[in-house]
């Protein structure tokens, strides 16, 4: 059975300046110490305009933080106005990258097979994709979570082999519960996170599936995470709003409840 060390990702969506960016890694770093022991991971996705700065931060300090972002293009280079591509992240030094968030989903429109198309690319530059999925409040009720659940990960692994599948992290956000203050409870996250996890097996085979990570988001705070966190299929957690402030990311890190 693979050991699955947790990964705690703060997506820190459009907040945060450069100067704001890096006070708050700095009090992080500060908070969490080094004496984590590789027994949970932590990144940061911050803006494009913040990667520089807390790239530069994050080796000269040494600290056990990884740089994150929260989306890019498929393409290396190209006519593309606005769009960061996956080279220039990793040229950054950058480890994570989220795909298929549901914001970019619904506010900027990405498909499935965008969303694939960027896991491919991230995986081709030699970053971990968060391959995110979730359902709206419309398909909960409607009992079709399951499909847009399960068809949100099949069409998101297209083309990704095996050995890949097993090391990247995808991430459960039930799309009702983002930034709503409402959250799944620790039972109905863990069917979830069990459906996805179960569909990997079937898409990638069982030793992918026992070792791919699976995050739970959707309003994690200090008071759930720990409940959330210790559920068999939940290897982590995807954090917006909780992860801006470095006092409750911290608590959330370190399992204690506020
Ligand atoms: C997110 O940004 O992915 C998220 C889950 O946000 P929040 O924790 O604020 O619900």
């Amino acid at each position: 059975m693979a050991t699955r060390i947790p990964l705690i990702s703060g997506n820190w969506k459009m907040h945060h300046n450069h100067f704001e960016a890096l006070a708050t890694v700095q009090k992080l770093s500060y908070l969490l110490g080094d004496d984590r022991n590789g027994r949970v991971e932590v990144s940061i996705h911050a803006p494009f305009t913040d990667l520089r700065s807390l790239q530069t931060s994050i080796e000269q300090d040494d600290m056990d933080i990884s740089l994150g972002a929260q989306h890019c293009h498929w393409e290396d280079k190209g006519a593309f106005t606005g769009e960061v591509s996956p080279a220039m992240l990793a040229k950054l030094n950058v480890r994570y990258v989220i795909a298929g968030h549901s914001e970019r989903r619904e506010v900027f429109g990405e498909t499935d097979e965008w969303v694939n198309n960027k896991v491919l690319a991230i995986l081709r530059h030699g970053m971990t994709p968060i391959l995110c999925c979730g359902e709206t409040l419309d398909e909960r009720e409607g009992d079709r979570t399951e499909d847009k659940v399960a068809g949100q990960v099949r069409a998101g692994l297209a083309g990704v082999s095996p050995e890949q599948v097993g090391a990247l992290v995808l991430a459960y956000e039930p799309i009702w519960a983002i930034g709503t203050g409402r959250t799944a409870t620790a039972d109905d996250a863990q069917a979830t996170c069990a459906l996805v996890r179960g569909t990997v097996a079937e898409v990638a085979g069982a030793e992918a599936a026992a070792a791919v990570r699976v995050q739970y988001g959707g309003s994690v705070k200090p008071a759930n995470a720990a409940e959330l966190m210790g559920q068999p299929d939940i290897d982590g957690a995807l954090v917006g709003g909780a992860s801006l402030d470095a006092d409750d990311f911290a608590k959330i890190v370190r399992g204690i409840d506020a």
